[in-house]
């Protein structure tokens, strides 16, 4: 599903849409030019001077390990590269333009609170989960949600009301709205400006999709798959620092559970989100973003609450507030029990009536339900029968308030499914002292269901499974080494990093000679062999720092960061040599294997990935066709590569 080109043209048209301006407009457009420099970007950038130092911060925290710290803002800019700056400045910029604004029913600064959180949480678990570059994935985060801020600028009045009534849906309900009022929703709108701003291909996909990753058919544990669970879980985390304690806590269960697709562990999701909850803070601050306070993350574990606290002076907070329901027909009572339970911190609803409490009973799911015995239409034991028949009723803990405290007729009461009761006229140091029984019960039982110990167990094998899946998918299964996939997705990040540092790369593309005359004369199982051979001998002679894989059949690649193509030949000539100077023992045989490579060189000519790897190619025909067991380079100046095909 993506938006018609028709209605984005519309909307980028009608000039509403959010959209970066000022200095940050300057500099986009600059870093988009490919001969500029960095000091002119510098100067450029000086001129904002709190724009300078959020970028000088941010190439400060993106970065892996310890590293000396950047001060100046051409440093900063020379450690982000110019694609980083580029988007840093569109996401604060867009941030800077949008922090208030005439959608009556989008609350713009809890709208800020959040990306500004999911921005970090993208940025540190993309470092740890090592899938991209983390710098990119901060501007992904912030960005993640600006469809709905789209619709909130160019269709205010609209809007509100859509998100009024949608208040308590789930995303997927609340686009489905979308798109009939506005015939797009906000995932959509926020892809396709992403886009617009010339987002990153991976990352205009996750923005997309990311509200409903398992929907999205990418191959599991791909590059793709990781981006955009990533990011779901980055969202996810990012609605879990603007929620309160009880319903963080609430929320775990299935924040492990979206680690694990991603190979993160409970105990790594936490330390994670523990180090995001300092960043999102210390970022709040220097943004002018609210942000809050974020307890310690918890690990799940069967806790009952001790809310006895002495101190009976002052008016007793639940620990944990609960969602209570009260059915009294008498309208004292029910302001009274109101009062008091709101005034603890509970959220309350309330009927007149047993047939209105049963409505709204199954309306709003209360944990706790409590209930006069006497009411018209259906009384407090009738309605109790009732709640128990349905599903959700079961799960409710009922109490009832009773004038009649007439054994029988409690044991009637019990048998209908009544958890407790207290007598009326109640004493509210009873009434507090039975709650708190109820709140401990609730609470326990609700621990219980989510099954905590078991559930955490469960995310860290789930997490490990995943973690070798996804090793699985990118390793090849014969020699161990990097298959194809994981190849390409190297060269890919290698080219990305020497764009970005003017570093170059080498690459080699080697070919065992004539080896289908070893599967002819010794059989299948022996070519297995003299591969798995080969592999291991072209691993350990190759330099550590060196990307070894194996591209199909009987071809390897070797990736040799901030290498030029003299070093290349040199390195391709020592493990040929190493090849051609030892035979391969498989079983009792003793077969002489040789290779011939072909050597190119990424560095400023190469206008694309597949022209690197093109040249290698053409290289290798060319070691082919002089003979074999050869070694021979490729430079750009040597003219197009069609010609060796
Ligand atoms: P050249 O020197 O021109 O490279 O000759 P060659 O025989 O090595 O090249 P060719 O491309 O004609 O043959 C490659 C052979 O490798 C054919 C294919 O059956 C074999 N092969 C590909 N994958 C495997 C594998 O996984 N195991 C085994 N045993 N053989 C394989
Ligand atoms: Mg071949
Ligand atoms: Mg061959």
């Amino acid at each position: 599903m993506a938006i018609s080109k028709e209605l984005f043209d519309e909307m980028l048209a009608g000039g509403k849409l959010p959209s970066p301006t000022g200095v940050a407009l300057r500099l986009i457009d600059l870093t988009r030019k490919d001969d500029v420099s960095i000091d002119e970007i510098a100067r450029t950038m000086q001129a904002d001077p709190a724009l300078s130092g959020r970028v000088i911060k941010f190439s400060n925290m993106a970065s892996n390990g310890p590293r000396r710290p950047v001060v100046s803002v051409p440093d900063a800019i020379q450690r982000a590269g110019l694609n980083i700056v580029r988007q840093l400045v569109l996401g604060f910029s867009v941030l800077g333009q949008n922090r208030s604004g005439i959608c009556r029913g989008f609350d713009y600064s809890l709208f800020w609170s959040r990306c500004l959180a999911t921005a970090v949480a993208a940025n540190t678990l993309s470092l740890r989960m090592r899938i991209s570059a983390a710098d990119e994935a901060f501007t992904c985060g912030l960005l993640a949600d600006v469809g709905s801020l789209a619709l909130a600028t160019v269709y205010p009045k609209e809007y509100s009301v859509v998100l009024d009534a949608m208040r308590d849906a789930v995303p997927a309900v609340r686009s489905e709205s979308e798109r009939r009022e506005f015939r797009t929703d906000h995932c959509e709108l926020g892809a396709a400006m992403v886009e617009d701003w010339k987002l990153p291909k991976p990352f205009v996909f996750a923005i997309e999709r990311h509200e409903n990753p398992d929907a999205a058919e990418v191959p599991h544990g791909s590059r793709d798959y990781l981006l955009l669970h990533m990011m779901s879980l980055a969202g996810a985390i990012g609605s879990y620092c603007m929620q309160s304690e009880s319903e963080r806590r609430a929320m775990v269960p299935a924040l492990i559970l979206d680690a694990a697709k991603v190979g993160l562990d409970a105990d790594v999701l936490g330390a994670s989100i523990d180090h995001i909850v300092a960043e999102w803070r210390e970022w709040g601050n220097m943004l002018e973003v609210k942000t809050q306070d974020v307890a310690k993350f918890e690990q799940p574990a069967i806790r009952v609450t001790d809310t006895d606290d002495h101190d009976r002076t002052k008016p007793h907070k639940a620990a944990l507030p609960m969602s209570i329901l009260i059915a009294d027909d008498d309208e004292t009572i029910r302001l009274v029990l109101e009062q008091t339970l709101v005034q603890q911190g509970h959220k309350v609803a309330v009927a007149m009536n047993g047939r209105e409490a049963l409505k709204l009973a199954l309306e709003v799911r209360p944990q706790l339900v409590i209930s006069d015995w006497t009411m018209p239409e259906l009384d407090g034991v009738k309605f109790c029968r009732a709640l128990r028949d349905t599903e959700e009723g079961r799960k409710m803990y009922f109490m009832l308030l009773t004038g009649m405290a007439h054994d029988d007729e409690l044991v009637e009461g019990f048998e209908a499914g009544v958890d407790d009761y207290v007598t009326k006229p109640f004493n509210p140091k009873v009434l507090t002292a039975r709650l708190r029984a109820a709140e401990r019960v609730i609470h326990m039982q609700e621990e219980i269901q989510r099954d905590s110990q078991s559930m955490r167990k469960f995310g860290t094998e789930l997490a490990v499974a995943n973690r070798r899946l996804q090793q699985a998918a990118l390793t090849d299964s014969l020699t161990g080494l990097p298959n194809r996939r994981h190849l390409m997705e190297r060269i890919e990040q290698e080219w990305a990093l020497a764009k970005r540092t003017q570093r170059p790369f080498a690459l080699m593309m080697i070919d065992i000679d004539s080896f289908k005359l070893i599967n002819d004369n010794h059989g299948h199982e022996t070519g297995d062999q003299v591969l798995i051979k080969v592999a291991a001998l072209l691993r350990s002679s190759a330099r550590v720092e060196d990307i070894v894989g194996r591209i199909g059949g009987e071809e390897f690649v070797v990736i040799c960061p901030g290498g030029n193509l003299p070093m290349g030949v040199r390195l391709a000539e020592r493990l040929r040599l190493s090849l051609a100077q030892q035979p391969i023992a498989v079983g009792d045989l003793s077969l002489a294997v040789t290779v011939s490579i072909g050597v190119s060189q990424q560095d400023v000519t190469t206008a694309t990935m597949d022209e690197v790897l093109r040249r290698a190619d053409a290289a290798l025909y060319r070691a082919k066709r002089e003979g074999r067991n050869r070694v021979s380079g490729l430079a750009a100046s040597d003219g197009p590569t069609q010609a060796a095909n």
